[in-house]
């Protein structure tokens, strides 16, 4: 076991990756457990690894990919003096500093945290909608829905976060067809309201996504009604799938304050319940969920934990 570490970052998407910008800048040394390979959003990179064009990120006027992106990201913070392991935190203990978690038997120990493994969306657990993930499928409408212009798109769900992310897409396609397997939607009556006057959307009932069709690029679904078993196609050029997000938070479980839905609780910036624990990026934040608010966040953490690392003396149990 190594000596502790001023400043230890767990996730590398952007707010991981911005926390380690700003922290190596500030003398810190800080060590990234970046996560592990994987085919989800819970990877090294982070959500943009699973993306192409990224068109809102500040500073690209032509657009980015995702994926070149995060690479950007990661030099940039490593040019600093960032480290980076490549290993995914699999236990912590937060009761005393310096604060100890762990990965592959490895026990890593820092006097301040930043916790930004992120979230993920969930998905409908389809190979082909894998392959057309950023090809026409999308989980995020605010990122994506400029992309369909013109277009007859489809929505899949039928809750609140379904339904917004509809009527926001009709301010770019043509037509908006919300895909839902029941005869009624979990969603508020407010938005069901909204979404039945929208004259924009229509609703294919009873209806469950059997498979996303395309080569290359999205260009139907394969519905299966659920009460007769019958297969049709809808024809459309993009398909959100707005089932629900669920972020990256089961290792810290009885560590850390989270609220019921497992997002960690964060006040006054990015800090925890815990002294020295801070939480960024979309760990922490189900509203905003885009790269930059990530990226700022991750700022606001290495900001507020450099600031706690000044004012908190090294002691016997801290150091
Ligand atoms: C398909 C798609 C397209 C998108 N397009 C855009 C877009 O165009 N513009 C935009 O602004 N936003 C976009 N977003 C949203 C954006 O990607 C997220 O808001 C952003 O990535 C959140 O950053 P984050 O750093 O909080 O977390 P994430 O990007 O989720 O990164 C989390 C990191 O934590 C790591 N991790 C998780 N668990 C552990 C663990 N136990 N130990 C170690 N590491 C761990 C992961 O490996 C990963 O590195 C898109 C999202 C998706 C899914």
């Amino acid at each position: 076991m190594a000596d502790p570490r001023d400043v230890l970052i767990i996730g590398s998407g952007p707010a991981g990756h911005t926390a380690a910008l700003y922290t190596a800048r500030a003398n810190l040394h800080p060590l990234v457990l970046e996560g592990e390979p994987s085919s989800t959003s819970d990877q090294p990179g982070g959500q943009l690894m699973l993306t192409t064009d990224v068109e809102n990120f500040p500073g690209f006027v032509d657009g980015v990919q995702g994926p070149e992106l995060m690479t950007i990201f990661k030099e940039q913070a490593a040019r600093f003096g960032a480290e980076y392991v490549t290993v995914k935190a699999n236990k912590v203990d937060f009761s005393l500093g310096p604060f100890a978690v762990w990965a592959d038997d490895e026990e890593y120990r820092a006097r301040a945290v930043i916790i930004a493994t992120g979230a993920r969306s969930l998905m409908l657990g389809l190979e082909s909608e894998r392959r057309l993930l950023g090809y026409g499928l999308s989980t995020c409408a605010t990122c994506d829905g400029f992309f369909h212009r013109g277009e007859q798109i489809a929505v899949v769900g039928g809750g609140d976060s379904a339904l917004e992310e509809a009527i926001f897409l009709t301010r770019f396609a043509d037509k908006v067809t919300i895909v839902h397997r029941r005869n009624e939607l979990r969603a508020s009556k407010i938005m069901q309201d909204r979404a039945f006057a929208n004259d924009k959307i229509e609703f294919r009932w009873n209806a469950i996504v059997d498979e996303v069709v395309g080569d290359g690029k999205v260009s139907g679904l394969r519905l299966r009604d659920t009460q007769s078993d019958e297969l049709s196609e809808l024809p459309v050029t993009g398909v959100f799938v707005a089932i629900g997000h669920a972020p990256n938070t089961d290792v810290f479980r009885g560590q850390i304050d989270m609220d019921e839905n497992g997002y960690i609780d964060t006040h006054d910036g990015t800090r925890t319940n815990v002294e020295g624990v801070f939480a960024a990026g979309d760990v922490q934040d189900h509203v905003y969920r885009q790269a930059i608010t990530a990226a700022g966040s991750g700022c606001m953490a290495a900001i507020d934990a450099e600031r706690w690392l000044e004012h908190e003396p090294r002691t016997e149990t801290n150091w």
